[in-house]
């Protein structure tokens, strides 16, 4: 680095004086301190703008003469990454005893707003906007003309130097006319379309979120319970509200089964948030007594089509004991701008996956023999992910942070967030070992009750640390579990598919898709050749999911490629599957035409092992612990 020459200097600060230059130095902002804020909050949120979708917030706060930071919220917990919508966040304007305050944005921290608070101040009012996403592109949309959810957090700004818990809050909502909403908070009194809540802290506030809608049905799925337990739903039609009674007995089985898996409740009340729409952004997220569940407007009224999609509630209330009550010790925040420690997130979302695996066919959600399916589909990815060489599935617990669920080029390559569905293998490896070494007197099932069952009725959250999970298994089958889990999770080597072979079944290669894989072909509207040619195709023939070192990435095959022809004929995806068939006798290599930018090419594939599509079989004379894992508890 050259230092300046003093006449350079000089210069340079003259042209610094003569600058308007707002920005200033960076101010530190207090650490999160375990005191009470003094008074509280009053935080209201305007989302009656339906047709504009956005959310219009004023917010009141007690403030002390002197230097204030506020915050936005950055790390959220439940999202596993930082991914606070700032972006989202617009129009600030602070006041103070009715006069305009100057704020600086932190140049360092983008998330905090310094503010000097005027001596006879009491109160520091701000007024801002958080514009929900108005295009799929810019991301969720929160608001629709039938449907809003409200999450608090991209809603308030809250001071910094306090743990969240210890901020108290009153949250006022005003909705479109006549909507119906649901949450876990509780309600102080509604006048009109305002909602007043019953005033508490941020930390619970932020996990309660709410679901709004002009078409709203609430289903009791525990009936006659102490905590009750009910499913909120809200559509983009009045008849999607509607269920059946045998589709709501399927729900009230899961509440049932998680009771005799877990064997404790850590809330007053339950609320699932579920949202039925072709328009509201699909959602899947936790909390402490509620979830939000976002999914296409056919949940009911074409049940046999939506069956894999049943597996979200299963996933998300299981949340409520692993990844709430319990959660991995980085994951307890003093506020929302602290960074959350993934590292254990293949227990907090891999476990949560493989019970609600296991739940989802339990309560008969999901026929048995459809999560077989999901299972061998998930065997086979990860038997073929290349990526499994270099980048353990521990590794890809960062990836929220790292690349904050943008789409990837090279997925099966680059691995994105595996520890959801490899850890649910992991899972079923560590349930089958448990059952073998034990005579299958043992299972995860006494895990699970032992782990997430303590302290019944407790809403205070309880931390784990890897050593408490190697000790709560070796409490059920004394084992080396310490080496187990770090073999499978921090080191790289082949597919954790042990389980699938302790529980008597094995991962095979047919010419012909499961119902399960068919349903995904579907509703992706793709067609899957990952597992012969190495990559699926889109209705539109746009080349997706390339396997880093298949066949058609040996090929050369790259992003961006349109397959326009088969062996001369125009592509059409049945088109594609003769040929691959075809070749298993014919000898000849599969000639496609392809098209990338203005570029034409023709691809030869020799390739001649047929369509194959994973499924599992069962390994003769071995016992079914599959079977016995994803049956009802009695
Ligand atoms: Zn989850």
């Amino acid at each position: 680095m050259t230092p300046f020459r003093p006449a350079v200097r000089s210069l340079v600060l003259a042209v610094l004086a003569a600058t308007s230059f707002t920005s200033r130095a960076a101010e530190s902002i207090p650490a999160p301190v375990d005191q009470p804020y003094p008074g509280a909050i009053v935080l209201n949120v305007d989302a009656s703008n339906t047709s504009q979708q956005i959310f219009r917030i004023k917010e009141s706060i007690p403030a002390k003469p002197g230097k204030l930071t506020l915050l936005y919220p950055q790390w959220v917990p439940a999202n596993h990454g930082p991914s606070g919508p700032l972006n989202q966040f617009a129009g600030l304007k602070l006041s103070a005893n009715g006069k305009p305050l100057a704020w600086t944005r932190d140049p360092i921290n983008v998330h905090a707003f310094h503010i000097d608070v005027p001596r006879d101040a009491k109160t520091v009012e701000a007024e801002y906007q958080y514009l929900s996403p108005t295009e799929p592109s810019q991301g969720r949309t929160t608001i629709t003309s039938d449907i809003l959810g409200v999450q608090w957090h991209s809603m308030a700004l809250y001071p910094a130097g306090y743990t969240t818990r210890r901020i108290q809050v009153q949250a006022n909502l005003t909705l479109p006319e006549g909507w119906d909403y649901a949450t876990a908070l509780e309600t102080s009194e509604r006048k009109g379309d305002t909602v007043q809540f019953k005033p508490l802290d941020l930390e619970t506030l932020v996990d309660s979120p709410l679901f709004a809608g002009r078409y709203h049905k609430r289903y009791d799925l525990d009936p006659g319970a102490k905590l009750p337990v009910h499913l909120n739903v809200f559509a983009d039609t009045a008849e999607a509200v509607e269920a059946k009674p045998e589709q709501i007995e399927l729900h009230r089985a899961l509440i049932q089964q998680a009771y005799k898996l877990f064997n404790s409740q850590h809330y007053a009340h339950y609320d699932f948030l579920l949202a039925l729409s072709e328009e509201f952004g699909g959602i899947g997220r936790e909390h402490h007594q509620s979830s939000e569940n976002g999914v296409k407007l056919d949940y009911f009224t074409d049940w046999s089509k939506a069956e894999s999609v049943r597996g979200l509630l299963p996933h998300e209330f299981t949340h409520s004991w692993n990844g709430k009550f319990r959660r991995p010790a980085g994951q307890n925040v003093p506020n929302f701008n602290t960074p959350l420690q993934n590292s254990l997130l293949w227990v907090y979302e891999g476990q949560t996956q493989y019970w609600g695996h296991v739940l989802s066919a339990r309560s008969g959600l999901i026929r048995l023999e459809n999560v077989r399916d999901i299972l061998a589909a998930t065997a086979a990815r990860y038997d073929a992910m290349r990526g499994r060489s270099w980048r353990p599935v521990q590794d890809t617990t960062y990836d929220p942070i790292i690349n904050g669920r943008r789409p990837l080029g090279w997925s099966s390559w680059q691995r994105s967030e595996d520890y959801y569905n490899e850890g649910a293998l992991i899972w079923l490896d560590a349930d089958t070992m448990i059952r073998e070494l034990s005579g299958d007197t043992k299972s995860l099932d006494n895990f699970a009750r032992n782990f997430f069952g303590i302290e019944n009725g407790s809403y205070t959250a309880n931390h784990y640390t890897f050593d408490d999970v190697v000790k709560a298994l070796n409490a059920i089958q004394p084992y080396d579990w310490a080496t187990f889990l770090r073999t499978r999770v921090e080191t790289v080597g082949p597919a954790p598919l042990d389980g699938l072979a302790r529980a008597g079944w094995k991962l095979v290669y047919t010419d012909t898709p499961t119902p399960y894989l068919k349903g995904v072909e579907e509703r992706n509207k793709s067609a899957d050749f990952q597992y012969s040619l190495g990559f699926s195709v889109s209705s539109e023939g746009r080349i997706e999911a390339l396997q880093w070192e298949g066949l058609g990435f040996q090929a050369g095959l790259g992003g961006s490629t349109t397959l326009l022809a088969v062996n001369g004929t125009a592509y059409k995806a049945d088109v594609l599957r003769a040929a691959v068939t075809a070749a298993k006798t014919s000898g000849k290599p599969i000639e496609l035409l392809v098209k990338k930018g203005s570029k034409y090419r023709t691809i030869l594939l020799d390739y001649h092992g047929g369509l194959k599509y994973p499924r599992l079989e069962r390994i003769a004379d071995t016992p079914d612990r599959l079977q016995a894992i994803l049956s009802p508890l009695k």
